[in-house]
């Protein structure tokens, strides 16, 4: 069967989302693509080229094309926007036929970024492809009214970077970016652990340290977990007990980036809106702010309400696909 249809895609550093209206969100994946370096064919995308990292022989790569939230390698992204389309196919039964696209890009993204997305999305075989900035869309996903003339601030922490923005009427009044992201944690914590016990890890085992026990910087019941790498001296496999005290210090740094950037929007604000953001408050999305205590911190170091979106992971994604809704109001407001 073919259909011709509207889908949205959160285009993420760390994970491609796409989304229907009637069917919600239909493709879930790591922005992963194996490649092997020497045909330069591409071998696999998604989950399965998530596996393949850091345990390719050599020849097969297994790469993120999307670096702090904007494309680093073209080529790459195209193809792996194909094998998506091709995926999302064959997970809803149907061949998409030129379908309409939303897709989200970073506010701290350039024109140049924004023309490369819109035509890595038309070379997959789009038809029409509408750009819409992530924390609009994000915003959307998480239900706030964005199209009313109250402010409405998001901060979305994805892999490659933090979005922070004020939105009021449909468009952003005031936003910053920082290439600090989840993506940042994992390698804070694998040069904490090769410093402090020689032992070299993987990012995969970062990532998995990180959501495990890695927390903002707030007091809390310490647990341990046991992990495996490589001794540096000895060159042999051994494990190590790591504390979330540890990792919650190593982590500090980048934690208090996230919030200089979130400070410093709220003092862009236009005063009028200030006064919605203390009643509001502020909303968290992006796979980074399901990092543990990083709500309860955040409130306490801003002294406004702080809320995490219904579902962090898929916010960004939802909101593409609603955005469809009002697309004139946002090609107007992307301009
Ligand atoms: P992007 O939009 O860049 O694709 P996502 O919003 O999908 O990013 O978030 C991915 C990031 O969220 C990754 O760095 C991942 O490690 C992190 N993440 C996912 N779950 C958790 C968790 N429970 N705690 C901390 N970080 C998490
Ligand atoms: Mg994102």
């Amino acid at each position: 069967m073919l259909a011709t249809t509207e889908i949205g895609i959160d285009l993420g550093t760390a994970n491609i989302l796409v989304y229907s209206k009637n069917k919600g969100i239909i493709l879930d994946e790591p922005s992963v693509v194996a490649i092997d370096t020497e045909s330069k064919k591409v071998l696999a995308v998604g989950h399965e080229a998530k596996m393949m990292i850091g345990k390719t022989p050599g020849r097969i790569v297994a790469i993120r094309p999307l670096k702090d939230g904007v494309i680093a390698d073209y080529e790459v992204t195209t193809e792996m926007l194909k094998a998506i389309m091709k995926k999302v196919s064959k997970n809803i039964g149907m061949t998409l036929r030129k379908p309409n696209v939303v897709v989200c890009t970073p506010s701290g993204s350039t024109s140049v970024d924004r023309r490369a997305i819109q035509d890595a999305v038309r070379n997959a075989g789009a038809k029409k492809v509408i750009l819409i900035e992530e924390p609009v869309a994000a915003a959307i996903g998480a239900g706030l009214p964005v199209d009313e003339p109250v402010a409405n601030v998001v901060v979305d922490i994805g892999g490659g970077s933090t979005e922070v923005a004020i939105i009021s009427f449909g468009g952003v009044v005031a936003c910053h970016s920082i290439k600090v992201g989840g993506d940042r944690l994992d390698d804070d914590i694998i040069q904490f652990v090769r410093k402090e016990y020689n032992v070299l890890i993987g990012e995969r085992t970062a990532e998995e340290i990180k959501k495990e026990i890695g927390y903002a910087p707030i007091d809390h019941e310490v647990l341990t977990m046991e992990i495996r790498g490589r001794d540096l001296v000895t060159g042999l496999p051994k494990t190590i007990t790591l504390t979330s005290v540890e990792i919650r210090d190593t982590l500090k740094e980048s934690m208090l980036h996230i919030l200089e950037a979130l400070r410093a929007t709220l003092e862009d604000s236009p005063a009028e809106l200030s006064g919605d953001i203390v009643d509001r408050g502020v909303i968290l999305s992006g796979g980074g702010s399901l990092l543990n205590g990083l709500r309860e911190w955040i409130s306490e170091e801003i002294f406004v309400p702080v809320e995490l979106a219904p579902s962090p992971l898929e916010s960004v994604a939802i909101g593409t696909g609603k955005a469809l809704k009002f697309i004139d109001k946002l090609q107007h407001a992307a301009k």
